[in-house]
């Protein structure tokens, strides 16, 4: 069986399912994690709003936000040489700098923006995305049952999760997917009241061992540049991640899409 995890940004699918992955690799189970908006920008200019978070982050010029995202690229591949899972990467630049034809038409240019609704003008590169994880899909196994794929279920609402969980269910039909948790988001359990008080979904919780969830707290390390963003340092990062899974029974929670009409 071939394990594959689409994650919207780098870190993505280690933070929300690292435990898991390691466990799978550990089993001697292929496992790929595909980072979908890990590209760089396309065009000289960015938007007033790109330009607002470049300040925040202490970024200085164009060149500076290239070095970022290797830096990040660099973490990911530490990362996954932990968990012991390959990495891919498509060269989709992140929300806010994705643009329309026109010059400065911006499509995500405010906090708001980018945990609202995805831009109807992305539904090409929902295709795109779609056509590009099938051509991976197929070369790992011609045979769909010899796949898994595992998809954000956008928790939190992040316009670039969006995007992947769509062009996944365009691909392959939510019914054959398997949907993580969004984590942080998913700390705030009100957002998965949808699912929870739904029949149309099901969860299983994947349960690990000590050495799953060492490693998947080794890997969340790994994305050095991301501990401040959400954590005071790394061993409270270690702490929270461990109290999360606790929360679960020792484990990561996985939902299935199973229509009941
Ligand atoms: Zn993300």
């Amino acid at each position: 069986m071939h394990h594959l995890f689409l994650s919207p940004h780098y870190d993505d699918a280690i933070y929300s399912c690292g435990g898991t992955i390691a466990k799978l690799a550990q089993a001697k189970q292929q496992v790929t994690v595909l980072t979908v908006c890990a590209g760089y920008p396309t065009s000289a200019s960015i938007s007033p709003y790109a330009q607002s978070l470049h300040d925040r982050w202490g970024f200085s010029d164009h060149s500076a936000v290239n070095e970022m995202i290797e830096i990040r690229r660099q973490e990911d591949k530490n990362a996954l040489n932990i968990v012991g899972a390959d990495g891919l990467y498509f060269d989709i630049p992140d929300c806010i700098y994705r643009h329309g034809e026109e010059p400065e038409s911006w499509f995500y240019q405010s906090d708001d923006d980018i945990f609202g609704r995805l831009n109807g003008a992305e539904d090409s590169l929902i295709s795109v995305i779609a056509r590009s994880i099938l051509d991976i899909a197929d070369k790992f196994s011609p045979n769909p049952n010899n796949i898994r794929v595992y998809i954000p279920l956008t928790i939190g609402n992040h316009v670039d999760h969006q995007l992947v969980r769509y062009a996944a269910e365009r691909a392959f039909g939510a019914e054959t997917l398997t949907y993580y948790q969004d984590y942080p988001y998913s700390k705030d359990r009100e957002q998965l009241k949808n699912y929870e008080n739904s029949i149309d979904w099901a969860s299983t919780i994947n349960y690990l061992g000590e050495e799953d969830i060492y490693q998947k707290i080794q890997a969340v390390a790994a994305y050095r540049s991301q501990i401040s963003t959400f954590w005071s340092d790394e061993q409270a990062m270690g702490t929270e991640v461990r109290e999360f899974l606790r929360a679960w029974g020792n484990g990561e929670l996985f939902w299935r899409y199973t229509p009941t009409l």
